[in-house]
């Protein structure tokens, strides 16, 4: 193992993600964080991508030192048997010698924008962070299948950058999805809001050896939204897009009128 330098005051930047540790994206993520601070990776021995904010709660989780290496060498990492947010909530409550100041998650395979937020577990990595009071921001490629995570990997490191030195307001976190383009022709960074989205679905239905139906997820991507600012609308023209976001999913706005009626009728 390489020698490590004393790195008590350094920030503490936990790296996790839903792809799986062996994944290319949480590597290159970790790369990225190479010299901002000292590193620990945690996060799920087996893809969990789509799993939203699942925790494990009938089952035990283990987790397993893992040999990760970034460029200035061995950093610890654990496997955990389960998904991001337990991923997050056992580093940080249990694995890490201290609270981090920075989770970072990703950099995922595949954009997380508009509704798809919703299911992400990219994005829940990052949500779990925020609710245990860490900064955090989740990272998105925006392409299913590829496999140069450079370009992304140096958007992520001036992200964090950015965040380590400014700070988040509580309960906030980045949700960033980026172009899959390299570096250079990236246009720059765009603030942005969730576009309105939903998925045109299907189930395809087959039949198992024993005789039983199963089905399997189907479906489209549709944009509905024509507005400005969106996530969606950033990453089509080649902007990283940086959306806020939180994890109170009260309707302020709704409030009133909902008290307005006659509840105890
Ligand atoms: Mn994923």
């Amino acid at each position: 193992m390489a020698e490590r330098r004393d790195l008590s005051d350094e920030p503490l930047i936990l790296i996790s993600n839903d792809d799986g540790i062996d994944a290319p994206g949480i590597l290159a993520l970790a790369a990225a964080m190479d010299g901002l601070g000292a590193i620990h990776v945690v996060a799920p021995v087996n893809e969990q991508s789509a799993v939203g904010h699942a925790i494990t709660v009938r089952d035990p989780v283990r987790a397993r030192p893992w040999p990760f290496r970034v460029p200035s060498g061995e950093v610890p990492a654990h496997a955990v048997t389960g998904t991001p947010a337990d991923c997050v909530k056992l580093a940080i409550n249990q694995l890490l010698p201290r609270t981090p100041d920075l989770v970072v998650s990703g950099i995922n395979r595949g954009p997380n924008t508009a509704v798809n937020v919703i299911y992400s577990g990219t994005v829940s990595a990052a949500t779990e962070a925020a609710i245990l009071g860490v900064d955090a921001v989740a990272f998105s490629l925006c392409d299913w299948h590829a496999e140069d995570y450079e370009s992304p990997g140096r958007v992520a490191r001036l992200i964090a950058q950015k965040v380590l030195q400014k700070g988040l307001p509580h309960g906030i976190l980045l949700n960033v999805n980026i172009p899959a383009r390299p570096f250079e022709e990236l246009r720059g960074m765009a603030v942005t809001r969730q576009a309105r989205s939903r998925w045109e679905e299907s189930f395809v239905e087959r039949e198992d050896p024993l005789k039983q139906p199963y089905y399997w997820l189907s479906g489209h991507f549709v944009n509905l939204d024509e507005g400005e600012n969106t996530d969606l609308g950033a990453v089509e023209n080649d902007y990283v897009s940086i959306t806020p976001i939180h994890y109170d999913l009260t309707a302020y706005e709704h409030l009133d009128a909902l008290k307005a009626w006659d509840w105890d009728e």
